[in-house]
């Protein structure tokens, strides 16, 4: 990109990151980024895709394959705490997950593709509302994105803080977890705590269930793969003398393989009822399937590998372990090829994380992002004609 294009973006990043809005609630940054694609001069525009999201395509010189590039735009519940001077001018509204640098991102690579058309094929440009809750992709794809906008492939990019600046990660193995979440509620009428056997004790049957929980992944589940249960929440009660007429436990599940995903769910519903048997009291149980696992095709990342070792060489491929973390780029990567790679943010291990109040998406990777985004749209539909 010139300097004054990625000014621009920089600018444009910053303008996103004072006006945050939450999952399903990106009214005002889809408008903003629907105007800045009719700017940038993208063929065609198309709004209120699943939701806020919103798709443009960019046709190549000559017909030929179709390749999707994505990026989210919804921020998060949480108070800034960076003190800069684009911080969020909205109360516990944040861009803490740097969706505003990846929306950046992916305009950059637009204003890029504009420029210097592809020779065949057309480019999808998907820009996505609600990714934190999981909602958005699937939303999307409910709402005809893949029959309205077919693609040969999908790519995505996001920042990873505590890595080098600009260091590229491609994993070829499953690398963000499938995400479930579950509410246990064990009912009793409740009761003296002076007369316990006059009635059931919803409490002992929460407790029981923390401490089986913690055996699924450990006695169920082959050591060779990774899982993890945590309960989140767990609430019951207000007084010393009153037996409670419930407990409520929150939950979620997480691991890299389908079969595995359905072990945790069957075995959770199993140790569920069980204890609810063996305590006398009621139960019921709400298991919320979320995101499926990230999973990059082999050729896909492969492809994404050749880009950066093309654009910057191979010392800026690095490696870094899998994440527990879901992104729901993993419902699109379940019906089209493609990749989701990591970016490094920056900093070391001083690095604000994810999520917290001191994040900021580092605005010197932008440029990186966006050539790497355009680089792999190019490299598809040249090798895919
Ligand atoms: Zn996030
Ligand atoms: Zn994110």
């Amino acid at each position: 990109m010139q300097v004054c294009d990625v000014e621009r973006m920089i600018a444009f990043r910053r303008e996103l990151h004072r006006y945050p809005e939450l999952s399903c609630e990106e009214e005002q940054t889809a408008r903003r980024v629907a105007t800045m694609l009719y700017e940038v001069g993208v063929d065609e525009v198309h709004e209120s895709i699943g939701g806020h999201g919103i798709v443009a395509l960019i046709h190549g010189q000559q017909p030929g394959p179709a390749v999707g590039l994505r990026a989210d735009m919804d921020a998060l519940p949480l108070q800034e705490a960076t003190g800069l001077a684009h911080g969020s001018t909205h109360a516990n509204v944040m861009h803490a997950c740097g969706h505003d640098g990846h929306t950046a991102m992916l305009m950059g690579a637009a204003l890029d593709l504009v420029k210097a058309r592809p020779a065949r094929g057309r480019v999808i440009l998907i820009f996505q509302p609600a990714e934190e809750l999981g909602t958005g992709a699937p939303a999307m794809i409910e709402d005809g994105l893949l029959e309205r906008f077919p693609m040969d492939a999908v790519f995505g990019l996001h920042n990873w803080p505590g890595v080098e600046a600009g260091a590229f990660i491609i994993h070829e193995v499953p690398h963000m977890a499938s995400s479930d979440d579950f509410v246990v509620c064990f009912h009793s009428e409740g009761g003296h705590g002076a007369m316990p056997h006059l009635t059931t004790d919803p409490i002992v049957a929460a407790g029981l269930f923390v401490t089986a929980a913690q055996q699924i992944v450990s006695r169920n589940v082959d050591p060779e793969d990774i899982a993890v249960v945590s309960l989140g929440s767990l609430q019951s009660g207000h007084a010393s003398n009153i037996i409670p007429a419930s407990a409520r436990l929150k939950g979620t599940a997480r691991c890299f393989k389908p079969d595995v995903r359905q072990r945790l769910e069957r075995r959770i519903h199993e140790i569920a009822e069980g204890i609810a048997r063996a305590s006398g009291c009621e139960v019921t149980l709400n298991y919320v399937p979320s995101t499926p696992a990230v999973v990059n095709d082999t050729a896909c990342a492969r492809l994404c590998r050749e880009v950066v070792e093309a654009h910057w060489g191979s010392d800026w491929l690095v490696s870094h372990p899998i994440s527990m973390g879901a992104d729901d780029m993993g419902f699109l990567l379940e019906a089209v090829p493609g990749a989701y790679g990591w970016i490094g943010n920056g900093n070391g291990n001083a690095a604000p994380a994810l999520h917290q109040p001191d994040y900021d998406f580092n605005d010197d990777i932008l440029e990186k992002g966006s050539d790497f985004l355009a680089g792999v749209a190019r490299r598809f539909l040249d090798n895919n004609h």
